[in-house]
């Protein structure tokens, strides 16, 4: 049974309004908290020169590489994953240079599965970051409606870039797409599940994306290949893989007013990800509670 009381004053009145609109609130930021983790799911077997990944940079030093996923679990029922990482790698590359566990089994080390998922949110469609969509089948696959377009269409007609792109991996998404488990998204700053909203990135590939988890102070940014390393982003200095390095480099210092602390801008393929946050598994660290 529903009864509404008689309110019989005022100052009742705007305290119940009050209270309401709090309660509201609270059940907001409630239902779209986010616990973040990184999981490496592969290591390059050798290091790189750190001006590899830079361009212009006269560092001497060498960083390892490694490849992450990144999961977003929520107290509102959707378990989020942020790229897919890959299965097998194209022609070019030699699975034997790489450590590698496939990105469902490290999942499980923080007992997820991959019937979890409910989204997959694919930044950019590099072989590395898309080759496992076919491994979450309960996931909703969302990637930037340009990004798809280049993807599946221009890359592979004569003067389209295709470099990077693994050509199995087009029939898996176009099979997503076809079991209505692919959601296009159109342009920047874009909330696509609560509390997770969407940014057009640095033109890694034709429109990669990247995503702000969070509201207030609470902002983290996974930004995947929008920047390889923390390094891109305290020198100021664009990847060698982008349609635009200027864009690229504007794209840094947006990333960096976005967030309060730069190590809460996750990149693509840093290892210093695993040393700066606490290791809760072998390979996973956790980025915020
Ligand atoms: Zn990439």
């Amino acid at each position: 049974m529903f009864t509404i009381q008689k309110i019989s004053s005022k100052p009742k009145t705007i305290l119940s309004v009050l209270l309401i609109l709090f309660i509201g609130l609270n059940a907001f930021c409630q239902n779209n908290s986010y616990k973040i983790y990184a999981l490496k799911f592969a290591t390059l077997n050798f290091k790189m020169p750190v001006s590899f990944s830079a361009v212009g940079s006269t560092s001497k030093d060498s960083t390892g590489i490694c490849y992450m996923v990144y999961l977003l679990k929520g107290n509102n029922g959707r378990t989020i994953l942020v790229d897919a990482g890959f299965t097998e790698t194209p022609t070019m590359y030699n699975m034997q240079a790489f450590t590698y566990i496939r990105p469902d089994s490290i999942l499980k080390k923080i007992n997820i599965n991959p019937t979890d998922i409910t989204d997959l949110i694919i930044t950019h469609p590099h072989w590395d970051h898309i080759g496992g969509i076919d491994l979450f089948p309960k996931a909703m696959v969302w990637m930037q409606e340009k990004d798809y377009n280049y993807f599946v269409g221009t890359a592979w007609q004569k003067d389209g870039d295709n470099s990077g792109f693994n050509s199995k991996d087009v029939y898996k998404i176009i099979q997503k797409k076809i079991d209505k488990q692919l959601t296009l998204v159109k342009g920047d700053s874009i909330e696509i599940i609560p509390g997770i909203r969407v940014f057009i990135g640095s033109r890694h590939t034709y429109e990669s994306q990247y995503v702000l988890v969070g509201t207030g102070s609470d902002k983290v940014i996974i930004a995947s290949d929008n920047t390889w390393l923390y390094y891109n982003l305290t020198s100021l200095l664009s990847i060698p893989i982008t349609f635009d390095q200027k864009a690229f480099i504007e794209n840094l210092k947006r990333m960096k007013s976005m967030v309060k602390n730069i190590d809460l801008i996750i990149p693509g393929h840093d290892p210093l990800v695993f040393s700066k946050f606490p290791k809760v598994a072998e390979g996973v660290v956790k980025i915020k509670n």
